[in-house]
């Protein structure tokens, strides 16, 4: 699903940088230019370190170009099941971290001059079934209790108006802390920002192959060049090829799709969604969706369709769930069509590691990565520069393939199949 995005036909003229040819000597290469290769890169390069990115495509070509530019906190799953699983102290700094998340992406834009329309007006999670409210409400307490975190209110449907016109939910969750974003605009601008602080950004240069030289130094090879670097990052998330089987194997890429209307007018959009949030629904299939800058609707939901005929289908249904949450969208004329890859981990967390020959890693941000990749970069360049300084919650050690990777597009389709039952029947 390669057709422009509504990001990209909107982000202005993009500068194009130059593919790698002859050698290149660095302290850290970064191999993707999405939201966690560009941060690597640019907090190393804050730090001393000199960095390189190479990037197969282009900037933002993957998830970080083509998401729906919510920043949200947390995680799949509450942190209620994270201190169970994985220790209070544990579960704490987690959710701190996913906080800081979206502050970090906000400090680099205003730091950094990166006009990317952000809007920090919170998000907006809507009930698809009125037991989800309960669940909310639980998590809330939890929240406040535990976390001492006190900007999630719960509201009915009666007060539904106030934040959606429609009548599609049973009342919501919100919270104050969330946030959305042009995410090509982002990603663009942070690639400046690497270069601003003397970093080096390589387009249609894919890796294609690593090797370690008598120095211990990596030497990775691409179509038309090389770079020799101390130390390695990997960050290609759902777009990993076959640079690195074990990386490949752990990442279980899913199709996401989005749609962006027409310009509609200001009072239209104000009417749908007041505050200006960003949205993102309780079903297990979701909905997310949330006003642009030029006031579009852009609404994503699930999809993975093989061939013209079903991509249209899949679109046109897509659509149609827009008209259902929003009738008043039913004339309104559907400009952008596009999908992306979103990164999956086995047990729905994000990792940061090292693998066994000392390649760091980050990936499976689980459709939640629109901040948490950034700061993931962040926690890259300090696990690189300072490790004894890094508490890191997400750290993934002993990284293995996932049995039966090959088969993972039959898995996702029954997943799929067993969501959209419990949406349909499930409590
Ligand atoms: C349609 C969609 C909607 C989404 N909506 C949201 C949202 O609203 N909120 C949210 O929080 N998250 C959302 N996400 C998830 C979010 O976009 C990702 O978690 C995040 O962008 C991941 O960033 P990344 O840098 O790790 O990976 P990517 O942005 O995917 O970057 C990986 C890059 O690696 C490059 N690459 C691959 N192999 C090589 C190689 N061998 N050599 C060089 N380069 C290589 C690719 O070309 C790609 O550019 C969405 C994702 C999609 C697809």
């Amino acid at each position: 699903m390669d057709s422009l995005s509504m990001w990209e036909a909107t982000a202005g003229e993009r500068k194009s940088r130059p593919a790698l040819v002859d050698d290149k000597h660095c302290d850290v290469l970064i191999i993707g230019g999405g939201f966690s290769g560009l941060s690597t890169s640019y907090h190393l390069q804050k730090m001393g370190h000199k960095t390189i990115v190479l990037e197969k495509n282009t900037v933002g070509y993957g998830a970080s170009g083509r998401n729906g530019g919510e920043l949200l906190s947390g995680y799949h799953g509450t942190m209620e099941s994270f201190a169970q699983k994985k220790g209070f102290e544990t579960a704490k700094t987690m959710w701190e971290l996913s906080l800081d998340s979206i502050d970090l992406v906000e400090n680099i834009s205003n730091e950094n001059g990166i006009s990317c329309d952000l809007v920090r007006k919170g998000d907006i999670r809507p009930a698809y079934k009125i037991s989800h409210l309960d669940r909310f409400k639980r998590d809330q307490e939890y929240l406040a209790e535990k976390l001492n975190f006190h900007e999630i209110s719960i509201i009915g449907r009666s007060e539904m108006k106030t934040e959606l016109n429609t009548d599609f939910y049973h009342g919501a969750r919100i919270n104050e802390r969330g946030a959305h974003f042009h995410p090509l605009k982002f990603a663009l601008g942070l690639a400046d920002a690497v270069e601003n602080l003397g970093g080096t950004i390589f387009e249609n240069s894919e890796a294609v192959h690593i090797q370690k030289d008598s120095a211990s130094k990596a030497i990775v090879t691409t179509p038309k060049g090389r770079v020799i670097a101390d130390e390695v990052v990997i960050v290609t998330n759902a777009y990993a090829g076959n640079l690195n089987k074990t990386l490949k194997k752990s990442v279980i890429p899913v199709e996401s799709i989005m749609i962006a209307t027409e310009p509609l007018t200001e009072e239209l959009m104000q009417d749908l969604i007041p505050k200006n949030r960003a949205v993102s629904d309780s079903k297990n299939l979701l909905y997310y969706f949330r006003r642009t800058a030029d006031n579009r609707m852009a609404f994503g939901g699930s999809g993975r369709a093989f061939g013209k005929k079903a991509q249209r289908m899949l679109f046109d249904n897509l659509r149609e769930g827009m008209v259902t949450v929003f009738p008043q969208l039913k004339d309104a004329r559907v400009e952008y069509r596009w999908g992306g890859k979103v990164g999956f981990t086995q047990d729905f967390l994000p990792y940061i590691g090292q693998l066994e020959d000392g390649t760091h890693f980050a990936f499976g941000y689980c459709g939640k990565g629109a901040a948490m990749a950034v700061m993931a970069g962040k926690v890259l360049a300090e696990t690189i520069s300072h490790p004894e300084r890094v508490n890191n919650p997400l750290k993934k050690e002993n990284l293995r393939p996932i049995p039966f990777h090959s088969q993972h597009a039959k898995g996702v389709g029954l997943m799929k199949f067993y969501m959209a039952f419990q949406d349909k029947y499930g409590k």
